[in-house]
């Protein structure tokens, strides 16, 4: 490793917390598609940090914000009103037909309050005896980190020491309809899954199945959540990955792209039936909602739209998902996803795959050890995906 980077590397094991394996790559900077390490060498990134910055990185328009917000008012917290979160709720509301908006910061934060707002809507207004509220979600999910959300992971890493957990979640396989069924009960008040499983390795269910997930929670008066925090804004060539299967959930979680990677902007969208159970002190948070992260949100949906990112991602994405099928490799087992959002699944590890397409340029991180999940900004063009493919089929093919 050249020096800088080593020295970095070392610094960061020696001061930082080891709760990462990163690759050995230290960014200094980037733009669009492209960042770059402090040795100046140049990579295409296929992470867009785990597409929350599905705009590209430091977007000119989104930096413009930014600096112009920040030069204006940063924080009031909500004991005062400001200028851009109501701008901000009517603007999401727009886009997404969802009525009410409950801003946070972090994912896991979205998924803590719509947690919170479920179990709510379970005793104010379906009637479950107090305690009782169940919540169904689906095995190899990823929701975030926080110890509830961490209670109803199926992944023994994620909670090994971290106990005791918070009750009152039931884990059914993803994809399995009767198994989903079998596990309602009079006191489910809501299934929460992922429409794409992304941590999981892109793991897409079989076609009907939310349909008739969306139906069974109709019928019995259950809320249908959609964890949107990765899979939406665009990364499958839908706005929302649940628009694919032609339903709408109650609930819908958003984060990660919802600022462009420029600041930590989540929220929650749902009915006012549903977020009408908050009552003033019930539930907030100093920085959710505050004009800084609003006014960057606010653009960077904008620029989702106005350069066509969702439609650039169906089309560029299926280019890239077609041409990595065709691949001739011996180590492919199977290539999938939708939209700009590709798994590519390998008969070994792909953590050494990964730090030889490190090696040729190219930035992508396995998941769930077999599995190379390529999903670059959604600006990226058909010259730099074939760029790509040409790196990728000389690590990966014959
Ligand atoms: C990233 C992610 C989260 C957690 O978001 P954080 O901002 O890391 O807390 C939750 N759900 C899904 C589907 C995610 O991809």
């Amino acid at each position: 490793m050249p020096n800088r980077t080593q020295d970095l590397v070392d610094l960061e094991d020696k001061f930082g917390t080891h709760n990462y394996h990163p690759l050995d790559v230290v960014i200094e900077r980037a733009e669009g598609v492209w960042v770059y390490d402090v040795d100046g060498k140049r990579y295409l990134d296929c992470l867009a940090a785990y597409s929350a910055v599905n705009q590209g990185h430091c977007h000119p328009r989104i930096l413009r914000t930014l600096l112009d917000q920040a030069g204006k008012i940063t924080l009031t917290s909500r004991a005062f009103r400001n200028e851009q979160l109501p701008l901000f709720c009517k603007e999401l509301h727009e886009l997404t037909g969802f009525d009410k908006v409950l801003p946070m910061n972090s994912g896991a934060e979205a998924v803590e309050t719509a947690v919170k707002a479920a179990r709510k809507w379970g005793y104010k207004v379906k009637g479950i005896p107090r305690d009782k509220a169940e919540i169904i979600v689906c095995a190899g999910n990823f929701h975030g980190r926080t110890v509830t959300v961490i209670s109803f992971s199926s992944e023994d890493q994620y909670k090994d020491g971290f106990g005791p957990f918070t009750p009152g979640f039931k884990i059914v396989p993803f994809g399995d309809i009767e198994a989903l069924r079998n596990a309602f009960t009079p006191n489910t008040c809501a299934f929460l899954f992922e429409p794409i499983q992304g941590e999981a390795g892109i793991v897409i269910p079989p076609t009907g199945y939310l349909r008739e997930a969306a139906e069974f929670c109709k019928q019995n008066n259950a809320l249908l959540m959609a964890d949107e925090i990765q899979s939406g804004l665009g990364r499958t060539g839908k706005l929302f990955a649940y628009m694919h299967e032609g339903i709408t959930p109650d609930v819908l979680i958003v984060g990660k792209a919802l600022a462009g990677g420029f600041y930590p902007v989540s929220a929650v969208l749902a009915s006012a039936e549903v977020l009408g159970v908050f009552h003033p002190g019930d539930h907030g948070s100093t920085f959710g909602g505050n004009p800084l992260g609003c006014a960057v949100a606010r653009t960077a949906l904008r620029v989702l739209i106005e350069e066509k990112l969702v439609e650039r991602s169906a089309e560029l994405g299926g280019y890239f998902r077609a041409r990595l099928q065709a691949l001739d490799s011996p180590v492919v087992k199977e290539v999938r996803g939708r939209g700009m959002w590709i798994g590519i699944e390998l008969t070994a590890l792909a953590r050494p795959y990964c730090e030889a397409l490190k090696e040729e340029g190219i930035l992508c991180k396995e998941t769930h050890d077999h599995v190379i999940r390529i999903a670059p900004p959604l600006i990226i063009t058909r010259e730099e995906i074939d760029w790509a493919l040409e790196r990728i089929a000389k690590v990966l093919g014959k």
